[in-house]
């Protein structure tokens, strides 16, 4: 049988598993298998020639049952509508794992944005707003960061939806520059978040973290913070990274400032003196103690799985493992903290960013780290604590207690009987 690679069509199936197991209603279990709303755009885009492209976009509104929908914008030249509803669906259980007042949404444009010019990443950028300012909004859904969105890309949008507006709209979007808003500690957020729930796993497993083995896929925001702090925090010894074209190995361990020197001056972390190179998939494969998926969808497969050697896998991609990769792993006694738990911390400190900008009263890097802290370690131990009890795996622990979250907000106000 061909394994399903799907992701709308895993993250339904993973819901309709966690249904199944907590006796979910029908009736709601049908109300959350889909989005409350669902945009496609149209972008068109000057480009530098003269010439316009016509590029197109998404915004999906999942659930807002909890609160404004939150979620980032990828811009990927594979974006498909379905992998923004996936997305937008993973949104609702994270925002209702770490339990802020947030429902779930993400956007996308499909485009290749390593091959656009500033300009032309900014006109995009602004289209994009032009195209969806109806129904975003602080109050109503708020935006941020994903694949290949930048900082840079916020301040495009906040400005344009603020000009649309009439008035400054920080609230508008998160993971902004400092100097426009942006909160203290939003940078390395995703992996720090992750960080917590490593150690909380470590310490209930009894596992060292003091010179263990990493393995990192990804040398985007997410991997690279986590690459940095996971030796930062934890004395770990990060021995492999990677990046879309390729991993590289150490057996003495790989300096962070060393291989974003190379990302930087290369493009990409292969050729890292006194390295090997590798593939991705044998990087999955190494015998470490805890391997770090930071990419994108699908690296765990069925085909895969059984050759991963980890002990702890920390999820900080969104769905990096597919349904019969989670199967093989518990059944080898892997233990995966999922992506909606582990990478939790960004959508977390989206939140104080938002909050902050509401009052226009901002916080020290300290009180972010202290309170994202509080947020993670009760998430992670809420889920640990299902697990134990329904005797399951992490994620769809996870997914018992988040959907638990959203169902009684959804019944509470009367929509699902
Ligand atoms: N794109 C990030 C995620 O997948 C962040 C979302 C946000 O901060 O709203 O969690």
């Amino acid at each position: 049988m061909v394994e399903e690679l799907n992701p709308f069509k895993i993250a339904q199936a993973q819901l309709d598993a966690a249904a199944k197991k907590m006796r979910l209603k029908k009736s709601m279990h049908e109300y959350l298998r889909e989005p409350q709303r669902f945009l496609q755009v149209r972008i068109p885009v000057r480009m530098d020639n003269g010439q316009t492209q016509t590029f197109t976009g998404f915004r999906c509104q999942y659930n807002d049952a909890r609160g404004p929908t939150k979620g980032g914008i990828r811009f990927h030249p594979e974006e498909t509508e379905d992998t923004v509803k996936a997305l937008a669906a993973w949104m609702t259980w994270k925002t209702a794992v770490v339990d802020i007042p947030l429902g779930g949404g993400k956007g996308g444009v499909i485009c290749n944005p390593k091959e656009m010019s500033q300009g032309e990443l900014e006109r995009l950028s602004r289209g994009w707003v032009r195209a969806v300012h109806q129904i975003v909004g602080p109050e109503k859904d708020v935006p941020a960061p994903d694949v290949y969105t930048t900082p840079q890309i916020m301040a495009w949008m906040t400005d344009e939806l603020s000009v649309i507006r009439g008035y400054n709209t920080p609230g508008f979007i998160t993971g902004k520059p400092l100097p426009l808003g942006g909160s203290a500690g939003r940078g390395d957020a995703t992996a720090r978040g992750g960080m917590y729930c490593l150690r909380e796993a470590a310490d209930k497993l009894g596992v060292e973290l003091e010179g263990a083995t990493v393995a990192i896929q990804g040398f985007g925001n997410a991997g690279q913070h986590a690459h940095r702090l996971v030796t930062e925090l934890f004395g770990c010894k990060v021995v492999a990274i990677s990046d879309s074209r390729g991993a590289i190995h150490s057996k003495d361990g790989i300096d962070f400032e060393a291989a974003l020197a190379e990302k930087q001056a290369s493009g990409t972390v292969q050729g890292l003196k006194g390295t090997k190179n590798l593939t991705n998939e044998a990087l999955l494969k190494l015998d470490v103690d805890i391997l770090i998926p930071a990419g994108i969808e699908n690296a765990i497969t069925s085909k895969n799985a059984d050759k991963v050697q980890a002990k702890i896998v920390l999820e900080l991609a969104n769905g990096p493992t597919t349904p019969g990769a989670d199967a093989i792993l518990y059944k080898n006694k892997i233990h995966v903290i999922p992506d909606f738990l582990a990478n939790a911390g960004g959508v977390t400190v989206s939140y104080f960013e938002w909050v902050q900008n509401t009052y226009g009263y901002y916080w020290k890097e300290s009180e972010v780290h202290e309170k994202l802290d509080e947020k993670m370690t009760a998430a992670y131990h809420a889920v640990w604590d299902r697990h134990k009890r329904s005797r399951c795996d992490m994620r769809m622990a996870a997914y018992m207690v988040s959907v638990a979250r959203v169902a009684e907000v959804v019944e509470l106000r009367g929509l699902v009987a």
